[in-house]
């Protein structure tokens, strides 16, 4: 973790510092009011690895699901997984977020879920779209796009990241970088930033 960080830090972090897998995960909760089990629990694990206390995550969580269901109900469905991902119930283990390998490989994403790693899971129209709307260029895309087809998902996903933040080999052209962790991309996004 880089320091406190409160539920209402969070839209702002997502544009500037979350992967792509978040900034989907996170617009499709602020869209629908709602994510499926499989993206909650890549979400709030991100989160609570990014410095999200117990309390900052039951505020975010219940603040956007209560617009479409009622306070009891965000209470009966949901609050005993947040509570569980922090350690808090049942076996009281202290869950760790999922590394990029974990993402790539399990759980694949159906219809109407928005977990997954979009650089493995979405398919190349849609993927070239998201990173329009992140602002690359039609030539950085295209690059990131070889990457992701190439299935090298994770060399993508800092492809994107040197496009938006500059290198990160110092100036190497030659070294091939890439990302194990959506919280490493995080940490090295914050640093830069602040
Ligand atoms: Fe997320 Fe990792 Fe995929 Fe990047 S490579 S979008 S951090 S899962």
């Amino acid at each position: 973790p880089v320091g406190e960080i409160t539920a209402d830090m969070i839209d702002m972090l997502s544009k500037k510092s979350f992967p792509l897998c978040m900034q989907q995960l996170h617009s499709a909760m602020r869209t629908h009011h709602h994510l499926r089990h499989g993206g909650r629990q890549q979400y709030s694990l991100f989160l609570k690895g990014i410095g999200l206390s117990l309390e900052e995550a039951i505020k975010f969580w219940r603040s956007e699901f209560t617009k479409i269901i009622d306070g009891d109900q965000f209470d009966k469905k949901y609050l005993y997984n947040i509570r569980h991902n922090y350690g808090k119930e049942g076996k009281k283990t202290d869950y760790t977020p999922y590394s990029c390998m974990k993402i790539i490989t399990t759980n694949t994403p159906a219809t109407g879920d928005y977990h997954g790693c979009p650089f493995k899971h979405s398919d190349q129209d849609v993927l070239r779209q998201k990173l329009t709307a992140s602002g690359l260029r039609k030539e950085d895309a295209d690059q990131v796009l070889q990457y992701s087809k190439g299935g090298h998902y994770q060399v993508a996903c800092a492809k994107m990241f040197e496009v938006i933040h500059g290198s990160l080999t110092g100036g190497d052209e030659e070294a091939e970088v890439s990302f194990h962790h959506p919280n490493q991309y995080f940490e090295e996004s914050y640093k830069r930033l602040h």
